[in-house]
């Protein structure tokens, strides 16, 4: 089966939308600032997209365009004005920054109740200690295509390729609050294939091209291919999708697959600000 991240994304947005109609009686519209930071030409494709997925479900977005010469102070003092917002109730500060900005330090900016990408300390740490609030999209995205493909997670050998702080760790620790049995790899692991042969839940976020070939998959698996990467101007994963596919029980395409999920989970978390702010 291919897992189909659009017509899911779709379902979330219904359900995104029927959340806002609920705030809207109360006199709250959701809004999402989004900062993006010089001119990078995929920087400003995801904002677009991000907008466009706002205005499909009815949260006011607008876009704050800071030049690549920012100071640092500069940059904080942008995120300590949307933090003073009543209006505002979700803040993403789109990545990478350029070189001389810290975006580990723009991120501890953010208020972490506003921190719709989850990339806050207090945040992650919630998640760690399985007291999960706004957590990183794309993870957030891949537990609910599980739950939705019914997929039982506890229990599950779960492998998860790539350690990094936006998928890697933060799946790797949501499966584990859904006690799944999970194993991390990442570049410096030994045998990959020994390891994802295992999976019963495969997640790979490497950002390499056909690192996951056929027989380092376990037949019957549920595969999510994380990876973007441009090959011969395709756009890719990180699976050999063709060669992979009909070996397991469900796969996600590249694209049509985790990207518009990621993107729904963005449009749900920053409603869960809002429904939060309220209280
Ligand atoms: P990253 O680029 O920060 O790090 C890559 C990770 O993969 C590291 O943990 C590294 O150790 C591991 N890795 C690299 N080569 C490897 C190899 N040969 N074997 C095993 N592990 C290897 O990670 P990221 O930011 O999570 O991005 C990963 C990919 O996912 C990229 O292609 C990125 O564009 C994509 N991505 C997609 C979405 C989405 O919405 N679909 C969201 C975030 C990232």
């Amino acid at each position: 089966m291919i897992i189909d991240g659009k017509a899911l994304a779709a379902d979330v947005e219904a359900e995104t939308r029927e959340r806002i109609a609920r705030l809207q009686e109360e006199g709250v519209t959701p809004g999402l600032a989004t900062i993006i930071v010089g001119d990078n030409p995929a920087s400003r494709m995801y904002i677009r997209l991000k907008h466009a997925a706002c205005e499909r479900v009815g949260i006011r977005s607008e876009n704050v365009n800071l030049p690549q010469d920012i100071t640092e102070e500069q940059l904080l003092q942008k995120i300590r004005e949307l933090n003073a917002r009543k209006d505002i109730h979700g803040i993403l500060l789109q990545l990478p920054l350029p070189g001389n900005l810290d975006p580990r330090k723009a991120m501890m900016e953010i208020a972490p109740e506003k921190d719709v990408d989850g990339f806050h300390p207090t945040n992650m740490g919630a998640l760690l200690l399985g007291a999960e609030r706004l957590v990183p999209c794309t993870p957030k995205g891949i537990i609910y295509a599980l739950e939705r493909l019914g997929v039982k997670i506890e229990g599950a050998e779960a492998v998860v390729v790539g350690h990094s702080n936006v998928v890697g760790k933060p799946i790797a620790a949501m499966l584990l609050n859904r006690n799944a049995t999970v194993q991390v790899c990442h570049v410096y692991t030994r045998d990959l294939a020994e390891h994802t042969r295992q999976a019963e839940i495969l997640v790979v976020a490497a950002g390499v091209p056909g690192l996951i070939k056929e027989d380092m998959v376990r037949p019957g698996a549920c595969v999510f291919d994380v990876g973007i990467n441009r090959v011969k101007d395709k756009t890719v994963g990180d699976v050999d999708f063709d060669a992979v596919k009909d070996r397991v029980a469900a796969i996600t395409p590249v694209p049509g697959g985790v990207g518009p999920l990621t993107v729904a989970m963005l449009l749900s978390q920053t409603v869960f600000a809002a429904e939060a702010a309220r209280r």
